[in-house]
């Protein structure tokens, strides 16, 4: 039993400690068992029928496989039930790890390209964090991320335009950044930076991923300005709270480099702050994090 003078395990302390999770995928994360369940319901043939399989499955080869599961999950949640379900278990998940506030990122035009409406899965996400923040006490907030590799330079735009769209308008349903994620290969990040001028202007915060794949380029393009220009050294981009990259956990734990190895322990704390700021009225947990 640890006391003032016995120092607790690290892991210990990890689990008990308050916590906010800063950069999660909420596709990403639905419990395997709840995946599929989903598929069943909805007639979804996924490569793997039983956990054993998923978990093969899920096995990280490279970022394009990683990319394709994620697009077959997307394609196991139609209604607004499955949304409800995902985004309250999410908020269990939470609970159960004393994670107290989360931005959690997710892709709406995959859903829209996939034929499902806006009311249907912003509806079902809205009531699943509402279940979550009464029953577990804890604070979701979305970070909507634009999907960069969509090919055409006409769906690009208008997928593009439909995420900051819903992005902005979903600011009074718990919508603090704009994102942008994907295949990073051919698709850089200038150009997107029109999306993150409208979106900062009305109030939301940047938070694009860069230098997964493409490494120190990508990240440039985020720090230079749209058009590369000397007098306008960040573009919107870059000028979130959390400027720059925040890279994704996911495929480097996945791909087996272990936590105390992880670039993210080098980037400056400013960097790592939250998009939204944490206060006590979002935050039960915050006077704890300090
Ligand atoms: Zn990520």
């Amino acid at each position: 039993m640890s006391s003032p003078t016995t120092p607790a395990s690290i892991e210990a302390y990890l689990r008990a400690a308050p916590k906010a999770e800063l950069h999660v995928h909420l596709e990403g994360s639905i419990r395997p068992a709840t995946l599929l369940q989903l598929a069943q319901r909805n007639g979804v043939d996924l490569p793997a029928r039983d956990l054993g399989g998923l978990r093969e499955w899920f096995r990280y080869r490279d970022f394009d496989h990683f990319v394709e599961i994620y697009i077959e999950i997307t394609r196991c949640l139609r209604n607004s039930e499955d949304y409800e379900l995902i985004a309250y278990e999410f908020g269990a998940e939470m609970a159960s790890q004393n994670i107290r506030y989360a931005e959690v990122t997710f892709s709406p035009s995959t859903h829209h390209a996939l034929g499902v409406a806006q009311d249907v899965w912003f509806g079902g996400l809205s009531r699943g964090r509402e279940r979550a923040r009464a029953e577990f006490d804890v604070e979701i907030a979305w970070v909507f991320d634009i999907v960069r590799n969509v090919p055409g330079p006409e769906d690009n735009r208008e997928r593009a335009d439909y995420t900051v769209g819903v992005a902005i308008e979903g600011m009074r349903d718990g919508v603090v950044a704009l994102g942008l994620g994907g295949v990073e290969v051919g698709y850089p990040p200038e150009p997107f930076a029109p999306y993150f001028e409208r979106a900062l202007a009305a109030g939301l915060h940047s938070v694009p991923h860069a230098g997964e794949t493409v490494g120190p380029p990508s990240v440039w393009g985020c720090a230079q300005g749209a058009e590369g220009r000397e007098d306008r050294p960040r573009s919107a981009l870059h000028r979130g709270p959390r400027a720059g990259s925040v890279p994704c956990r996911a495929p480097h734990t996945a791909g087996g480099l272990p936590y105390q190895q992880h670039p993210a322990r080098r980037i400056p704390e400013p960097v790592r702050a939250p998009a939204a700021p944490l206060d006590r009225g979002r935050c039960p947990g915050h006077s704890q994090l300090r």
